[in-house]
């Protein structure tokens, strides 16, 4: 392995791959009302083009890949496409971020598969506010069911992200850390970031601060380290608890600096930071009959141009992709 980095020495290892744009929730923070223009079939990639990117990737330093979406778990196929992933041979972790209704019918072809970790988005504990932040009729039951099913399978531990937004789920923040003492979850809060086109509106924030403040009622935080993974959270647990609570402060703290990652959207663009807009296309080239030499080369150019770090604290924001469509 050569290893990569961008032009500010960060060493680049960890590849987001979102897999579609389609999902079956409009998550408040996530999607407006109405939902999102689709991408049309051809443009999305399919699972042998996402393996050749995959695999060039790899050759250059890649060895983390995480799916995404969307809701991956909407498009058919998604064990098989961890299989494909898990034969590259230097890549040696495989996660997924789901939405968890189908993850109790996938968990165990995708264990079976290669996967290691799962990551599931909880924002409530209730089931009527489920529907309400969702906008939609499925039930909170079987989001709670899927992550007991990742437990069973031994996908230890399941991480929850639990995006918190003022007057819709503030008021759940210490039922959400209680979990973490009494049933050992790991719960990992997330400042909701104002994003266009997700409708929702910045006096929604909540900052990583102001949440600490309250969980002061439960006790002392102790920092700990996360059981697995490298990503961008703070983690510490109350005395006694087996569970852990993190922190990701994507707009008070921004921690660009540490930044390892490259997202690859579904209709093949790579890019290069969540908060930018710069992405580079990788299906035309692909389709073109792009050679694996050149492909690492569109990828190595790719990284030269990561930005430092991005603007959300000043209010600059990416303005052509909603959320969902880029893999959060
Ligand atoms: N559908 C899957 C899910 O919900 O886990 C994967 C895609 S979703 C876009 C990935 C992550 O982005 C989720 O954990 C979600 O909570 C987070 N997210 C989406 N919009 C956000 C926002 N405006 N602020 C903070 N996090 C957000
Ligand atoms: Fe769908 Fe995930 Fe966005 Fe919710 S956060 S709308 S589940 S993509």
């Amino acid at each position: 392995m050569t290893g990569l980095s961008d032009s500010f020495q960060r060493p680049i290892n960890y590849l987001r791959i979102s897999v579609t744009d389609r999902c079956n929730l409009r998550c408040i923070y996530c999607m407006p009302p109405e939902g999102i223009p689709l991408m049309s079939h051809q443009d999305i990639l399919t699972y042998e083009e996402i393996r050749t990117i995959v695999k060039a990737a790899a050759e250059l330093g890649i060895n983390k890949v995480r799916i995404t979406g969307g809701e991956p778990l909407v498009r058919v196929g998604v064990p098989k496409l961890v299989e494909m992933l898990a034969e590259i041979e230097t890549i040696d972790d495989i996660s997924l971020t789901t939405n968890g209704l189908l993850l109790a019918r996938y968990v165990a072809e995708l264990k079976q598969a290669g996967l290691r970790r799962v990551n599931v988005s909880l924002d409530t504990l209730k089931p009527e506010k489920f529907q309400v932040m969702s906008r939609s009729r499925y039930n909170l039951a079987d989001v709670l069911a899927g992550i007991e099913a990742a437990k069973a399978a031994g996908l230890n531990p399941v991480k929850l992200n639990t995006v918190i937004m003022a007057g819709v789920n503030d008021d759940e923040i210490l039922d959400f850390a209680r979990k973490t003492i009494h049933d050992g979850w790991h719960v990992r809060f997330i400042e909701f970031m104002p994003f266009p086109g997700n409708g929702a509106i910045t006096s929604q924030f909540v900052s990583v601060g102001e949440m600490r403040k309250r969980l002061g009622q439960l006790g002392e935080l102790q920092p700990c380290k996360s059981a697995v993974g490298n990503g961008p959270a703070n983690y510490f647990r109350f005395p006694g608890a087996n569970g852990t609570i993190g922190f990701i402060t994507p707009v008070t703290e921004h921690f660009c600096f540490q930044c390892n990652r490259l997202r690859l959207t579904a209709d093949g663009k790579l890019r290069l930071c969540l908060l930018s807009e710069d992405e580079i296309d990788l299906k035309q080239p692909l389709r073109n009959g792009v050679s694996n030499g050149q492909l690492k080369q569109l990828i190595e150019a790719a990284v030269a141009k990561k930005p430092l770090r991005h603007h959300l604290a000043e209010g600059q924001m990416p303005n052509n992709r909603p959320f969902c469509q880029i893999g959060g």
